[in-house]
């Protein structure tokens, strides 16, 4: 089996037991702890983590032990929005390359590694028409490409003719919704994905692409996919369009730029969770590039500080956050731009182990996979990751 070296940005293959001392380790139940362990595991779970007492001989059982005593244990982080399908370099080249499916599976295969290289177990895919994320999920699953967990929407339910035409079929109205839902769901998805509003404007502060749906034909969606046991993420920006999403009964908002408070003070009654992707915006300004006007990068810049304002608000007013990067998107590269985003939350004024916590425990619920996200006797080996420092 393999385990997750973000310290060595390697993927190491370990037996499925065995013991190993570790340097401490941090998870949101237990919080830190920065003295040496001993952790052994059988049949690739966790087994026992203890002290090591002063008796302890490192030589005990040296065939079976492994040097991880630099190490940290940690659970693997999750990103809770990327696109496998789009490349972070060209959207329209990418979408041309489409036409060639085994260019893109090639790039796919890469993220999938580099995920799993910086510790990252696990990543919700917000879909492409083609269905490339809903492939790799599976052949991710069935253990013929290696890569992290992937939570699939597989295609996005989006208004024909608006915004949304990558990521999936599009649908011109509820009756044809109707016709085709029981198929949709058929075809497989593990999360519904929502586009409820277009994208914000670079170039015009609170300018956002229309609205796509009325409350009533959202809370359809919503109901036939909680009907069916599945969770809703949906795209929204904008005062309107996030009002939408909340009053449908959504379970995450992605993007959300434009929040209120009193959208916020409704997520937190409504335990819906936002996952506020500063990255696309964060980056662009992080890492300069020459594509974007001034007028852009000043617009940029207000919404950027907006965001980090309301981010800090959302956290103090106990709103669930999790953290994606919308991964696959201009300058927001597959699994470095986590740490960015990660980043991006600590500038908002939200304390590091509390980034942590979001980034493993509350993204495991916004995936709906209680077995991530954590570090329990049972946890498996390929959940967590060894890291270099924690603090
Ligand atoms: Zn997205």
């Amino acid at each position: 089996m393999k385990i997750s070296c973000s310290a060595e940005r390697k993927i190491l293959e370990i037996p499925d037991e065995g013991e190993a001392v570790i340097a401490g380790y941090w998870c949101p139940k237990l919080g830190l702890c920065s003295q040496s362990m001993l952790l052994t595991w059988k049949g690739g779970k966790v087994n026992s983590l203890q002290s090591l007492s002063p008796l302890y001989h490192s030589d005990s059982n040296p065939t079976k032990k492994l040097l991880w005593d630099s190490y940290f244990l940690l659970p693997g982080w999750i990103d809770a929005h990327v696109h496998l399908a789009l490349d972070s370099l060209d959207f329209h080249r990418c979408l041309e390359n489409w036409e060639e499916p085994s260019l893109i599976e090639e790039n796919i295969q890469g993220f999938l590694r580099g995920y799993l290289e910086r510790g990252i177990v696990a990543i919700r895919d917000g879909g492409d028409l083609p269905g490339f994320s809903w492939k790799a999920k599976n052949k991710v699953d069935e253990g013929i490409w290696a890569g992290p967990r992937v939570i699939s929407v597989h295609e996005a339910v989006s208004r024909a003719g608006m915004y949304g035409r990558f990521l999936g079929r599009g649908f011109k109205d509820r009756l044809e919704w109707r016709e085709k839902e029981q198929d949709f769901f058929e075809q497989g998805i593990d999360q519904l994905k929502v586009v409820v509003t277009g994208l914000i404007k670079f170039d015009n502060f609170q300018g956002v692409g229309p609205t796509q749906w009325t409350v009533e034909e959202l809370a359809e969606f919503v109901e036939a996919a909680h009907g069916r046991g599945i969770l809703v993420m949906a795209h929204a920006s904008g005062e309107t369009g996030i009002s939408v999403a909340i009053e449908a009964g959504v379970d995450s908002i992605e993007h959300g730029y434009y929040m209120t408070t009193e959208q916020l003070e409704r997520m937190r009654e409504k335990e819906i969770a936002w996952v506020p992707t500063v990255a696309p915006i964060g980056n662009i300004l992080k890492y300069p590039t020459d594509r974007y006007s001034s007028h852009e990068i000043e617009t940029l810049k207000r919404i950027l500080e907006g965001q980090l304002a309301k981010i800090y608000e959302a956290y103090h007013l106990n709103v669930r956050l999790g953290v994606g990067t919308d991964a696959g998107a201009y300058r927001v590269p597959h699994a470095e731009s986590l740490f960015d985003e990660m980043d991006w939350m600590v500038q908002a004024g939200i304390p590091k182990l509390e980034v942590f916590r979001m980034a493993t425990q509350e993204n495991a619920r916004i995936l709906g996979s209680y077995d991530l996200g954590r570090l329990d006797l049972g946890t498996s080996m390929n959940l967590l990751q060894l890291m270099k420092h924690v603090v």
